[in-house]
């Protein structure tokens, strides 16, 4: 191994990314050494790409993006237990600490020191990455590098999708995006009787029927109000996923909730938005908001699933080696993409 590696590095304070050399990361005693074999393309990177008002706010310039990845470990720290070379693995991207309340009532993923690699430090976009050991997450046989690759942001759909108890309910998900797509199938999966989706995309409507057993609804063409008799949903839908970050596509969903719904959001919306708070209120409906992955509970349960018949592989529609990241992050800017893979292994 030599000192240096290839990396996708935010080298420049403007729009793009660079593949350039970089050091090769050094492991402290809790850290392991991760040679990255995927990645994958989230839209986090293309605001970083993009270089908008957030990215300029939060992202600091020499860093190595991406957080979304699968590899193997080449290096042990000596604190790394229960890890062995050469085993594959994804990972929390997640970084916490260990002085909050959150964290030391072991509830990670609410701790506020909480720091994303790809973001905040070094991330996974490069042919090897520092993880603590406590963030690698193992990968068993059956789960293949390309899915791997995608865990955090299903780890997102299974967070979102399983905050409320779906069996036997009429589910509504706002926003076809990859992720939105992958939380139709885990509704599906974990036992819902309708789940319809909605988008202004008609291409990742067609890709959400590809990957699961949904109702496609473009809000463009179609009235909720129409599917909704159809389905025999008669007095609204009991859970709402919000996964668009639109306030359009919100505010539809508390129209079309039962009484007494729960909306899980995802979604961000670019900056504030109104909000018809006496439409929640009368309609009695809990709102959750969720931020990553319950660290690691939500890993635990997809990983299960994934091992007992859940199948996103089809939301990955485009692959791309690492050299050719710009055909990549193009792709995944036209909005006619599900989630893109990069291979690192072909550099
Ligand atoms: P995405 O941008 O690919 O998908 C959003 C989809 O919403 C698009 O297909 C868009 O066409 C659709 N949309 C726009 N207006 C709509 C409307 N009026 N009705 C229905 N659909 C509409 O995003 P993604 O990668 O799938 O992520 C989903 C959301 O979750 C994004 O807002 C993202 O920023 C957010 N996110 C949040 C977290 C978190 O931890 N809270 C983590 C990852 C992503
Ligand atoms: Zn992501």
């Amino acid at each position: 191994m030599t000192n240096e590696m290839n990396a996708l590095v935010k080298a420049h304070a403007r729009e793009g990314l660079w593949l350039q050399t970089a050091p090769l990361p050094e492991i402290g005693p809790d850290d392991v050494l991760i040679r990255i074999n995927k990645t994958g393309i989230c839209g986090t990177d293309i605001h970083i790409w993009n270089w908008d008002e957030w990215a300029k706010k939060t992202v600091p310039v020499r860093l190595i993006t991406g957080h979304e990845f699968a590899g193997e470990i080449v290096e042990l720290g000596r604190n790394a237990e229960g890890l062995s070379l050469g085993q594959r693995c994804s990972g929390e991207g997640h970084l916490i600490g260990n002085q909050s309340r959150q964290s030391r009532a072991g509830k990670f993923h609410l701790d506020p020191e909480t720091r994303g690699i790809g973001v905040n430090e070094q991330g996974a976009f490069a042919e090897y990455l520092r993880l603590p050991a406590f963030n690698v997450v193992p990968l068993p046989d059956e789960i293949d590098d390309d899915i791997g690759a995608i865990l955090d942001p299903l780890g997102n759909a299974v967070h979102t999708a399983l905050s409320f108890d779906l069996v036997g309910e009429d589910v509504l998900i706002t926003g076809a995006g990859p992720i939105g797509i992958m939380a139709a199938a885990v509704a599906r999966h974990a036992g819902a009787r309708n789940v319809v989706i909605t988008d202004i995309n008609q291409t990742r409507l067609d890709l959400a029927a590809k990957v699961a057993d949904v109702t496609p609804v473009n809000v463009t063409q179609t009235d909720l109000n129409d599917i909704q008799a159809q389905l025999k949903i008669t007095q609204g839908f009991d859970v709402g996923l919000e996964m668009s970050g639109n306030q359009i596509a919100l505010d539809q969903m508390v129209e079309a909730m039962v009484m007494g719904g729960r909306i899980a959001l995802l979604g961000i919306p670019p900056g504030k938005s109104p909000v018809d708070w006496s439409r929640i209120v009368f309609k009695a409906i809990t709102l959750k908001g969720i931020y990553g992955r319950e660290i690691f509970e939500t890993w635990y349960k997809m990983i299960a699933m994934l091992q007992n018949g859940l199948d996103v592989s089809k939301v990955i529609t485009h692959r791309f080696g690492v050299r050719d990241y710009a055909e990549g992050f193009a792709a995944m800017k036209s909005g006619h993409s599900g989630k893109i893979v990069l291979d690192w292994r072909t550099i």
